[in-house]
Parts: C-alpha cells; structure tokens; sequence
C-alpha cells in the first residue's frame, strides 16, 4: 500500500484522515504541535445544518444566507454542496460521539447565528470545537492511523511528472531533534489552518495560524486565492483578544457602546456589526457586550466557556456586568485555490479546511459554516488524495531531495541576528490591524506594502539568537515569521488590485461593490494577479 501524508491535526486534517482510511489508505498525520491543541478545539459557537430542530428551516435559505454574506463571490455549486452535505454532516458527526447539546425532545439542539434566517447551529455547549476535535481524534487512534507530532513542515516535495508538477513528499523539521526529515507520498493533503495570526495579538486565533501551509504550497507554484478577505470578529475580549463567540449574541445578548446604547442589529453579518463597532470606537466609545439579562443558570448552562474566560481574561463576572470587547482579526477567507474535489494545480498536492479557499465564504464567511466546511470537504480531501495515491505510479526514493532542504535551514540558522525579528513581528501586526484591518484605503495599503518590504530585504539581519538544535523554538518562531511576511505582501497586493467594497475588504477610497470585480483574486508566490469567475 502506498504512502500518504497529511499535513495538520486539525478538524479538517483529522476528517481527511479518516475518510482516506476509509478508503483503504495508509495515513500519516504531521502536526508542529498536538492534535487536541489545534485550533478547532477553540470553537465554540456551532456548526450549521438546516435541520429544522428548533425552526423551520431548509438547504435552501442556508444556500441563499450563505450567498448573500458571500457578497457575490461564493461558487454557487460549491455552496450547494456544502448546505446539503451539512445534516449527512451532522448525522455522521453524532454517530462517532460528538456529544452535542439536546432539546428537551431528544433531537440535536440548535441555535441562531449571525445572518441566519433560522436557528441553524448544532452545538456542544460552547465547546462545540473541542468536542468534535476530540471525538475526531480519538476515532484516528482506535482506526491506527499515524501520528507524528511535532514535525514541522518546511516545504512541499515535486517533480516534474510528463511537464506538469506532481507532489511526492514533504520536508519537515523535527522539533524533538532539529533534524530535517523528508516523508515520501504521493498526494498530500493540506490542512494546516488560515493566517489570521499576521494579525499577531490583534486575532482570535491559536498561535499556530501563520499560514505555514499555504506559504509552501505557494513556494511549490500552487496558487492561493482571495487573501485580501479577512473576517473580523465583532466581539473579542478587549485585552487579550480572546474569543466571545457568537452563541452569547445569538442568545440575545447587545452591544452597548458607553451611553449604553445598542448601535446596531447584533445578528447581522459580521463585516457589518464589526463596521458598525469601529465607526463607534473611532468616536471614542468604548464597545461592550451585555448578557446579564439572559441570567446566571442560563449563562452556566450553556454558555459556560464565555463566562470563564470574561473572569479569567477580563475579571468580569458576565452575568453581573458589561463585557469589553473589541473586533478581532477572526477567519480568513483567502487560502490555497482548489477544484471542488479539493485539488490545487500540482498532480497529488489537495488542501482543505481554512488554508484552502473551495469558494464557500467568498468576501465574509458566515458563522457555523467553517467547521461544516471542515467536515463536508476534509472527507472529499481525503477521498480525492485516496483515489490519486492508488492510481498514482510514482515509485522514486526521495532522499536524493534532502540536500537543499537541509540547506536551506542552514542558510536561516546563518542570519546574523543583528535585528529582533519579534519586534518587527509587533510592529508589523500593529500596521496590519490599523490600516489591512476592517477599513482600508490605498495610500495606506501602499504604505503597509512598503514596510513589508524593508522587513522582508534585511530579514538575513534578523535570524534566531538559539543555535540549538533540540526543541529550538526561537528557530520555528522565525520561519513562521518569514511564512508570514510573505503572505502579507500578497494579502497587501490583493488588497491594493481590489479597488472596491466587499464584505470584509472595504475600502473607505472606494465604498462601492463593483461589478467588475465580481471575481476572485488569484495569485502566485511572485504576487502575480490574475482574476477568475
Ligand atoms: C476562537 C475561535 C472560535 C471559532 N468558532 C467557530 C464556530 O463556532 N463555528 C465555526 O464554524 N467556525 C469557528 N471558528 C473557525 C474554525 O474553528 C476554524 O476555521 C477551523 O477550526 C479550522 O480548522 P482547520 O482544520 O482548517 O485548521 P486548524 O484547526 O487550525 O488546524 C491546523 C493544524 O495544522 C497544524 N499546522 C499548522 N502549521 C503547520 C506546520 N508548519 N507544520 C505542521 N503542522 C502545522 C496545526 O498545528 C494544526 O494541527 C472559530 C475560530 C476561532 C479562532
């Protein structure tokens, strides 16, 4: 049977994994971390399917809701498959044990997330993320399926195969012993989350959302897609940016500016109510959330992460008072461009969950509809990269392919350390939620752009002060640095070439959605644009 390597452990990666062993592969995870840590697990508002539990409800509306926070920029195939796909979604995710809240009749319960027209989210309290990334892994383990944790990857292994690329492996560091190691298959599927952490501190996400993945698939001449669409969270809390999901507003709690006045409708899109927020800050308002209305039992009951962390976070005690919040960088929309069964443009290399763009979200995702997209197109994934590796011929041993790798990390080791990167990581992230943030304009963008690229000529001035080898975190900290500057000059290109409104991306020198660009952005690692329907 012939190899097959996953990169990334979280939901995406893990449904990958279990449908391509469903399919009779053999499966190998690669995560820099531990699956039970990645992302997935901080989810915690709910995962949509018109069920029709607790509302009338149907494929249909959650089609058209899609659609229209999509802003026109969503693949209407792409959208249907993934609104029909979702109660089979479900009802496979409730047969493996993901323990999801009831009704009091028994049925799976659900409840309303911004732009929808119903009570459409399936939760597990507010863990719904954990819970599903547990159940998920402890499913990968009883079916054997291989884990090597703490690899990181470096790059993406191709060969020219009758002129056209093809993937037969990956480079990886690995982090117990500093060693690079290359892991031969041949297709591979990417699952390694979206790149919200440009955002550094000014973002919901784990630490571990650099874009890793679609920075190397980049390098390995895929292309990525609609980078500039990045979705900010209306309600984060104040100081550390943690996550106050959309259940507590879905549960009916407001936002109150300092006046204790509500300023908008709190389940609209989240480009609107995070607009909306911003427009209230740049006044001087400070921006709350309030759910003490909904009472303490309720509050517990199922909302009880939201209210650990507003005491953990913020010394606040939520069902006694205002919680501050400000917008966070959240979702990103843009990532590797795939077809519908989840493959880019190199033979074998297949991406999916939030570093793949499968045209689903188009300019602002709606809530609950990442992780069904995790769960309807991580299985796709995993059949696609199934069916290739069984037809695929390739036969070569890799190890001829180490050298520049090694290489390769040898020359970072080598920079002269002379600038301290993590200070040009603030500063950099800083610009990015000022000015790439929820309102943009050109001469802004260009300025961004013009910093990125000072950091990016004197980056062999910056390197790692650890030369160690083991357990050298200084060393993945930098290439995640570097990853990340890369894609912030495409997200900034992108940015720039997209000379409109829409969605997340609006540009206060241009308020107007423009036919002409109802389009997606496609760009390669030498930030050439083009443009695709
Ligand atoms: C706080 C929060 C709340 C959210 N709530 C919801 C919600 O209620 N509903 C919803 O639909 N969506 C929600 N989302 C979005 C959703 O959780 C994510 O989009 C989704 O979980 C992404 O899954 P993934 O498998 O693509 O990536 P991740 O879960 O991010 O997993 C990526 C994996 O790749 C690994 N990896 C990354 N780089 C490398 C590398 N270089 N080498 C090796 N491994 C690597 C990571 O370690 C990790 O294992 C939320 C997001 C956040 C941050």
């Amino acid at each position: 049977m012939k190899n097959r390597v996953i990169i990334g452990a979280g939901g995406a990666g893990l449904v990958a994994a279990l449908s391509a062993h469903e399919s009779g592969a053999k499966v190998t995870i690669i995560t820099k971390e531990y699956p039970t840590r990645s992302q997935t697990c901080m989810a915690q508002g709910g995962i949509n399917a018109a069920l029709s539990n607790v509302d009338e409800d149907s494929a249909e509306l959650h089609v058209q809701n899609t659609l229209k926070s999509a802003h026109f920029l969503a693949d209407y195939e792409a959208v249907n498959f993934l609104c029909k796909s979702a109660p089979e979604a479900i009802a496979w995710l409730d047969s493996i044990g993901v323990p999801f809240s009831r009704t009091k009749d028994g049925k799976i319960a659900q409840r309303k997330l911004g732009g929808a027209s119903a009570s459409r989210a399936c939760y597990a309290q507010d863990y719904t993320g954990l819970k599903i990334l547990h159940t998920l892994y402890d499913r990968c383990v009883a079916g054997g399926i291989e884990f090597l944790n703490e690899r990181y990857l470096l790059d993406f292994i191709t060969y020219d195969n009758h002129n056209k690329k093809s993937v037969c492996g990956v480079s990886v560091l690995n982090k117990r012993s500093g060693e690079v190691e290359l892991i031969q298959s041949c297709s591979v599927i990417v699952a390694t989350g979206g790149y919200s952490r440009v955002f550094h501190n000014y973002s919901t996400n784990s630490v571990a959302s650099c874009g890793d993945g679609i920075a190397a698939a980049l390098r390995a001449g895929a292309r990525a897609s609609d980078l500039e669409f990045i979705q900010f969270h209306p309600t984060a809390l104040k100081g550390s940016s943690i996550l106050m999901s959309e259940s507590a507003r879905g549960a009916g709690g407001y936002l109150l500016n300092s006046k204790g006045e509500r300023f908008i409708n709190e389940l609209a899109p989240r480009d609107e109510v995070s607009r909306a927020i911003y427009d209230e800050m740049s006044k001087g308002e400070s921006i709350f959330l309030d759910i003490r209305h909904l009472g303490s039992e309720f509050i517990e009951k199922e909302l009880p992460q939201e209210a650990k962390l507003s005491k953990l976070y913020e010394n606040i005690d939520p069902a006694l008072e205002l919680i501050p919040i400000k917008p966070a960088a959240h979702y990103t929309m843009g990532g590797i461009d795939v077809n519908n069964r989840s493959l880019t443009n190199i033979e074998g290399l297949f991406a999916a969950g939030e570093c793949a763009n499968h045209r689903v979200h188009g300019a602002n995702r709606l809530g609950g509809n990442s992780l069904l997209e995790i769960v309807v197109f991580g299985k796709v994934a995993g059949e696609s990269a199934a069916k290739f590796a069984k037809e695929s011929d390739f036969d070569t041993d890799i190890k001829e392919y180490k050298e520049p790798h090694v290489e390769s990390l040898e020359l970072v080791k080598s920079y002269t350390n002379e600038i301290n990167f993590y200070e040009k990581y603030s500063e950099l992230a800083k610009l990015f939620y000022l000015h790439v943030g929820i309102k943009r304009d050109k001469e802004s963008l260009h300025k961004v752009l013009k910093s990125v690229k000072e950091i990016k000529q004197s980056i062999h001035k910056m390197g790692v002060s650890d030369k160690s080898k083991k357990y050298n975190t200084n060393l993945i900290e930098f290439l995640e640095f570097k990853n990340m500057l890369f894609l912030s000059e495409l997200i900034l290109l992108s940015a720039i070439q997209r000379d409109e409104s829409r969605g997340a991306h609006f540009r206060v020198d241009s308020q107007m959605s423009k036919k002409a660009f109802d389009v997606h952005t496609i760009i390669d690692k030498d930030g050439v644009i083009s443009y695709e329907n």
